[in-house]
């Protein structure tokens, strides 16, 4: 099926997401709490977009839109605009020095917010994907805790988790880079808790936590050796271009 998105005709599978296909067409829609490697949560807000059906408009998140029929997308208008500078103003009061939301900040030509008290380090913009990406490895190791403006993402009570595998995924997906990792020598600390890392067998650097290492393993129960992507990506290649001969 064809939609159109800002008078571009783009093909379209059923039940994709306008953000999908947006970005699958080079049409850019803002967002903060989507990552390609989890499914939307429309937490955010920035990606809204107005959807013509007919006769019928309305504002939708892009990200957790599925395409059913064709219809007429517009990514970029006054009302969306004013939309989006209102989300990066109240995203300001909470991490006013946060780089991310300040770039947004300058990007919308926006002052900065001096009504609210707010906490200086505070980066977490809570939008969810951390606690997310922790779910979808199966581990669960934080959560959202407190409310109002005392929330925020934590392992419980605060403390180092029993959980935690030290994977990273949470760091990995966090837009506003809220979650500190530090890997040194062959130590990874987060949240604070310090974990062992193993080094990849061939090019030497250390690249998984022991744990993690071992989650996985059991996970697909399968023994597997402890090479890194890129070294792994490397074997690929080469077995490629020996069969193929690029
Ligand atoms: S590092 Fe810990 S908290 Fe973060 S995703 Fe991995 S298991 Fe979850």
């Amino acid at each position: 099926m064809q939609i159109i998105i800002d008078k571009v005709k783009c093909e379209a599978k059923l039940g994709e997401t306008l953000l999908t296909i947006a970005r699958r067409n080079n049409i850019h829609i803002p967002t903060l709490c989507h990552s390609d490697a989890l499914a939307g949560q429309g937490n955010c807000r920035m990606c809204m977009v107005e959807v013509s059906e007919g006769k019928t408009k309305k504002m939708v998140a892009s990200c957790i839109y599925p395409v059913t029929k064709s219809i007429e997308v517009i990514t970029n208008s006054e009302t969306l605009t004013k939309m989006r500078k209102t989300l990066v103003m109240l995203l300001s009061a909470r991490v006013p020095h946060n780089n991310t939301i300040l770039k947004l900040r300058q990007e919308y030509n926006l002052p900065p917010v001096t009504r609210f008290k707010s906490d200086d380090e505070e980066e977490c913009i809570l939008c969810g994907l951390c606690t997310r990406a922790c779910d979808e490895m199966g581990i669960s190791a934080i959560s959202t805790v407190n409310r109002g403006i005392n929330k925020k993402v934590s392992t419980p009570f605060e403390e180092p988790s029993t959980v935690c595998i030290g994977c990273g995924a949470c760091a990995h997906v966090c837009p506003t880079g809220a979650i500190k990792i530090e890997d040194i020598g062959e130590e990874r600390i987060i949240w604070e808790k310090s974990f062992e890392l193993l080094r990849c067998s061939n090019c030497g650097k250390p690249f998984i936590t022991r744990v993690g290492f071992e989650y996985i393993k059991n996970k697909i129960n399968t023994e597997i050796e402890t090479v890194c992507e890129n070294c792994r990506k490397d074997a690929i290649t080469k077995k490629l271009r020996d069969i193929y001969g690029f």
